[in-house]
């Protein structure tokens, strides 16, 4: 089972509009939507759900005031700070609550209570889908906000695309990774035939696609580079193919920029579906990229 995942130093470097576009070329694969903290490759391709499942993952402490004797050991032995404490008025004794989003979940407060006080239930975190398009199932997840876990929750939406993908008997599973270098980004790149890496011709651009490929080349994962944009600093797109040819495969192909990318969005269609220029350009990477066996 091939696997490409397709990343970008940073947010807004075109990469999902890439994804979806690959997705319309693509005759027999399974779509996988990592970037869980900000996923939006189902705005273009307007997924039907049909399978909903809630992401837990640790726990969260939670004081049950009518079993609380005030004794204050919570508040003694949390190390994160995450047990309040508010003076009762007319009265030397404190009220105590759990601040949520201090809680790590260690469950210290809830094994020393003497009073048996605490709740301690897994938290729910989000939320994970199996979905159909009209190119083919797609798995993609939302994390509730501010919960943490993104990289568990992307290593979850990766296998439930591989379970899909053996039982279909897909050969390519797509994925759209997460931005940055952080943990997330581990998990989507783990394991896979290869990553594409989305750039635009900036130096933030290159600094970012760096930083990118250090990461591909800890893991061993062949990585190769795609400027979108590129005519819009031609200097600077030449030096980013001069880096990504001495440290990654190189650059497969450059698109670019143009205005039909952005009426694709609004009309909710892929790049290639609605056509134009950058629809040449991603076509091309997609041929480059299977008939020279990148992926
Ligand atoms: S340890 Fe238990 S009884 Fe004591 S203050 Fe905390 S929650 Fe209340
Ligand atoms: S579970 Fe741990 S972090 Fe959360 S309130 Fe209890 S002691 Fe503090």
């Amino acid at each position: 089972m091939r696997e490409l995942v397709v990343i970008s130093g940073k947010g807004g470097t075109g990469k999902t509009s890439i994804v979806g576009s690959f997705a319309a070329l693509a005759k027999n694969a399974v779509f996988a939507d990592c970037d869980v903290d900000a996923s939006d490759l189902h705005l273009i391709l307007s997924p039907e759900i049909i399978k909903t499942e809630q992401f837990v993952s640790g726990h969260e402490a939670e004081i049950i005031e009518d079993k609380c004797t005030g004794c204050g050991r919570c508040y003694e032995l949390c190390r994160f700070d995450a047990i309040s404490r508010i003076k009762i008025s007319d009265s030397t004794d404190f009220k105590y609550s759990v601040k949520p989003y201090l809680c790590e979940g260690c469950g210290v407060c809830y094994r020393f209570c003497p009073a048996d006080a605490i709740h301690f239930e897994e938290s729910l975190c989000g939320e994970w889908y199996i979905a159909d398009t009209r190119f083919g199932h797609m798995v993609y997840a939302r994390l509730a906000m501010a919960a943490e876990n993104s990289g568990k929750l992307v290593t979850i939406v990766r296998q439930q695309a591989r379970k899909i993908a053996e039982e279909s008997g897909a050969d390519l599973i797509l994925v759209d990774g997460p931005p940055g270098i952080g943990c997330p980004v581990i998990s989507s790149i783990t394991g896979a035939t290869s990553v594409l890496i989305v750039t635009e011709p900036t130096l933030s651009g290159l600094h970012d696609m760096e930083r990118v490929l250090s990461l591909t080349s800890h893991f061993k994962i062949p990585a190769m580079v795609c400027i979108n944009k590129w005519d819009i600093n031609m200097e600077i797109s030449d030096r980013i193919e001069e880096v990504a040819n001495q440290k990654c495969k190189g650059v497969i192909g450059r698109i670019r920029y143009d205005k039909s990318v952005t009426e694709a969005q609004v009309a909710v269609k892929t790049t290639v579906e609605y056509g134009g220029a950058a629809s040449e350009d991603i076509e091309a990477i997609w041929r480059k990229m299977n008939n020279d066996k990148f992926i």
